[in-house]
C-alpha cells in the first residue's frame, strides 16, 4: 500500500512567499490517482477551512483528513465526510488528565497570548496567537503553568505568512504524529512505508517519528534545524530535503511533495 500524508499550508498548498510551479497541483492530483496512492491530509485546518482549500487550490479530496492539528480524524467516502468516532474515545482514554478549560484558566494571566477564534479551538484543542518577538518569554511562562499537568503537548510554530506565532495545547495522544500512527495501524501498514511531507514547526513530530519524511524546499529554518538535530541523535530516521531541479520542478510546496514522493518510490515512472 502506498500512503502519502501531507501537511496543507505551504506544503501542499502554494500559499507562501515563494513562487509555485504552475501545474504542480494538477500533477499531484494526477499522480496520486494514477499510482493508486492513499492520500492523507494532516493539517491545522478545521473541516471548513480544509474544504475552502480544496475548492480554492483545486487539490483532490483526500481519503483521510487529520484535521485540527491531529485532534480530529475524518474519512472521505462516497462524497461524504465521516468522523472517526473511535479517535475521540481513544483520546479520552489515553490522555485522562486533559481538560481544555483547565489549560485555558492556567494560561489566562500570561501576556503576549491571544486566544484563537472559537472555530480553531475545541474539546481537544486550545489554541493561541503569540507575539512572536516575545515568544521565548511567553513559552517559558506557559511551561511553568502547564507543562506536565494535563497530559498535554505544547506545540509552537511560526506562520511566516502572517508573521504570527501559533501555540497549540493538545492532548499528548492527539498530535499530527499520533493521529497518523492511529490511521497507519488501522490500515495495517508499516510506518516507514508512509511518506509524510511538511514545512513548519507543528510538522516536527511526524517528521521525526519514523515515517519517511519529506521537507519541502521552503521549510522554515527552525524546522530544518530541529529535524537535523533529531537525525544526529537518531541516524536511522529517514528524511529527505527537497531541493528542486527535479523534473523541471522547483521543490517548493506541491513540487517538493512530488519530488519527495518520487524519492521514496510512491510515484515511479516505470509503472
Ligand atoms: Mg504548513
Amino acid at each position: 500500500m502506498r500512503i502519502l500524508a501531507t501537511d496543507l499550508d505551504r506544503t501542499l498548498l502554494p500559499n507562501g512567499r515563494w513562487s509555485p510551479d504552475l501545474g504542480a497541483i494538477d500533477l499531484f492530483n494526477e499522480l496520486t490517482k494514477k499510482h493508486d496512492v492513499l492520500v492523507v491530509y494532516v493539517t491545522g485546518r478545521n473541516l471548513k477551512l480544509t474544504e475552502n482549500a480544496i475548492r480554492e487550490y483545486r487539490i483532490r479530496y483526500p481519503h483521510v483528513l487529520i484535521g485540527d492539528v491531529g485532534t480530529s480524524i475524518r474519512k472521505y467516502e462516497q462524497g461524504c465526510w465521516k468522523l472517526h468516532g473511535s479517535w475521540d474515545k481513544h483520546l479520552k482514554k489515553t490522555s485522562p488528565r486533559w481538560d481544555a478549560g483547565a489549560v485555558r484558566s492556567a494560561v489566562a494571566a500570561v501576556g503576549g497570548l491571544t486566544e484563537q477564534e472559537s472555530e480553531h479551538c475545541g474539546p481537544f484543542k486550545q489554541s493561541y496567537y503569540v507575539d512572536h518577538d516575545r515568544s521565548k518569554a511567553v513559552l517559558k511562562a506557559v511551561d511553568e503553568r502547564v507543562k506536565g499537568k494535563f497530559d498535554e503537548v505544547i506545540v509552537y510554530s511560526f506562520d511566516s505568512q502572517s508573521g504570527k506565532g501559533l501555540l497549540d495545547f493538545l492532548p499528548q495522544s492527539a498530535t499530527k504524529q499520533t493521529a497518523l500512527e492511529f490511521i497507519v495501524e488501522e490500515l495495517s501498514a508499516k510506518q516507514s512505508d508512509v511518506v509524510f511531507c511538511g514545512d513548519s514547526g507543528n510538522d516536527v513530530l511526524p517528521l521525526t517519528a519514523g515515517f519517511s519524511g519529506v521537507l519541502v524546499r521552503n521549510a522554515d529554518d527552525q524546522l530544518v534545524a530541529s529535524v537535523k538535530q533529531a537525525v544526529d541523535v537518531h541516524p536511522e530516521l529517514k528524511v529527505y530535503f527537497a531541493k528542486g531541479g527535479f523534473k523541471g520542478l522547483n521543490g517548493f510546496y506541491t513540487s517538493g511533495v512530488i519530488e519527495g514522493a518520487y524519492y521514496y518510490g510512491i510515484f515511479c515512472d516505470a509503472d
